[in-house]
């Protein structure tokens, strides 16, 4: 029987693996940028971990994670996201010790047990970045820039940033009691999670997909009348520096992201082009999960972006990513006496940078060039019994099919002349 990949997981291969390359290094530059530094944790966590952090009566904690006991018994779950991880590691590390904020960036595989489709995978990659240690609404509009800028610096420009704050415990304990009340004379309209919801954390039914509880959604009392002070301060000026940056955003009353951890700015950044799952990028502060962790009360923010989602975008912009990259020269050799030689040939081409490959087949000539050509080989090496018992070789141009015998000894030199500046560039 053939194998197959699990249902919603999925093999990334060339030319679709370089450009994941493409954007992992863009990434990699905006977040060196920002003085971001990477973190990589564990895949597996206690199970505990999200269930104490992304909260018990959420949709991942609920439904979706990958949950097992391994062979002592302990029970672990494959990380469905990466803020919860970073936050244990923050702590784990003694991080707090060290000069705040910490600035920390991730990309790698997360677990959901969503119902796959178009953009939406049981194992899909995120990038993420969380600053942990200030309050600091700069810190928020900065968070935000990067995602703009990284996206800007790729050529997405259908995008819009939705924002919202849905404030700290004291002030929604107010607004929470008041949604209820409102939500109460809705329940027969509201999906059967929903009304779930409604009981167990009643903000969530504000995001709901479905079309009859987004209606009750768009009349409920908004959260931005039920700000304490000091929220509310703290949403101006984070509005206010993004103006000052020139990012247009869009107040979003229901946006209040689907984790318990969020306290006060919330985001997402969607692209029109998405479709069903636009949201390509989301986010906002979480300024009580470190203490949720066991830590002393420690604010932080940060966001998640789908990478696949991010792929989709751009494909659907039309954007084109660097595919497969071609061969610089091919060596054909032809007999067994060839192919010592050949490797040290190779060798010495790839001591320049170059990228460069060999048969192993043993094929003939003809197939030889055939399969260069495949590769987009720019310049075939043909070092055949002729050539080497006259110390040379022939050097094809793959475009022209020009050919040139040079001394063996110049071979190396004759290949860097002709690709020019090209291999000093890489
Ligand atoms: P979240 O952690 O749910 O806020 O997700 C952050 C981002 O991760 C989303 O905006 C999506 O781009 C991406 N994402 C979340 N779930 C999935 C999934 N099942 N498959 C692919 N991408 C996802």
């Amino acid at each position: 029987m053939l194998m197959t990949a699990p249902r919603g997981t999925r093999d990334i291969l060339s030319p679709e693996v370089e450009k994941w390359q493409y954007l992992e290094e863009k990434i990699r530059k905006h977040c060196r940028r920002y003085a971001f530094s990477e973190i990589r944790t564990p895949i597996i966590e206690h199970t505990e971990l999200f269930q104490r952090s992304v909260g018990e009566t959420t949709d991942i904690v609920q439904k979706e994670m990958y949950t097992f006991q391994d062979r002592a018994g302990r029970w672990l779950t494959l990380r469905p996201e990466a803020t919860a991880s970073t936050a244990r590691a923050y702590l784990e590390n003694n991080l707090f010790a060290q000069p705040q904020p910490v600035k920390l960036y991730y990309i790698g595989p997360m677990f959901r047990y969503d119902r796959p489709q178009a953009g939406r995978y049981r194992q899909f990659y995120q990038f993420g970045v969380e600053v942990i240690g200030t309050q600091d609404p700069a810190v928020d509009t900065e968070v935000i820039l990067l995602a703009v800028h990284l996206f800007a610096d790729l050529g997405l420009r259908d995008l819009e940033v939705h924002l919202n704050s849905i404030g700290c415990p004291q002030c929604r304990g107010a607004y929470r009691q008041e949604l209820r009340d409102y939500l109460a004379g809705h329940l027969e309209e509201l999906c059967p999670d929903c009304r779930a919801r409604y009981e167990q954390n009643p903000l969530r039914v504000l995001d709901c997909k479905q079309e009859r509880c987004r209606q009750v959604a768009r009349k409920a009392p908004e959260f931005s009348s039920y700000l304490c002070e000091e929220c509310r301060e703290h949403f101006q000026l984070v509005q206010g520096y993004l103006r000052s940056m020139d990012v247009k955003y869009q107040l979003n009353p229901n946006l209040v992201r689907g984790l318990d951890y969020y306290t006060k700015t919330v985001f997402e950044i969607v692209s029109r082009e998405l479709g069903a799952q636009a949201a390509i990028c989301g986010g906002g502060r979480y300024d009580g999960l470190v203490e949720e962790c066991g830590g002393q009360p420690t604010p932080g923010i940060g966001f998640a972006l789908g990478m696949e989602r991010l792929l989709l975008a751009l494909d659907n912009a039309g954007i084109k990513l660097p595919g497969r990259e071609p061969l610089d020269a091919f060596l054909a050799t032809i007999g067994s006496e060839a192919q010592a030689p050949a490797l040290k040939l190779l060798y010495q081409l790839r001591q320049h940078n170059l990228r460069v490959d060999k048969d192993y087949l043993g094929r003939s000539l003809k197939a030889q060039l055939k399969y260069a050509d495949k590769k987009e080989a720019r310049f075939v090496v043909i070092l055949g019994e002729g050539e080497l018992k006259r110390n040379v070789v022939l050097i094809r141009k793959m475009a022209t099919g020009e050919q040139e015998e040079v001394p063996w000894e110049q071979a190396v030199e004759k290949i860097l002349a002709e690709m020019g500046g090209v291999a000093d560039g890489k």
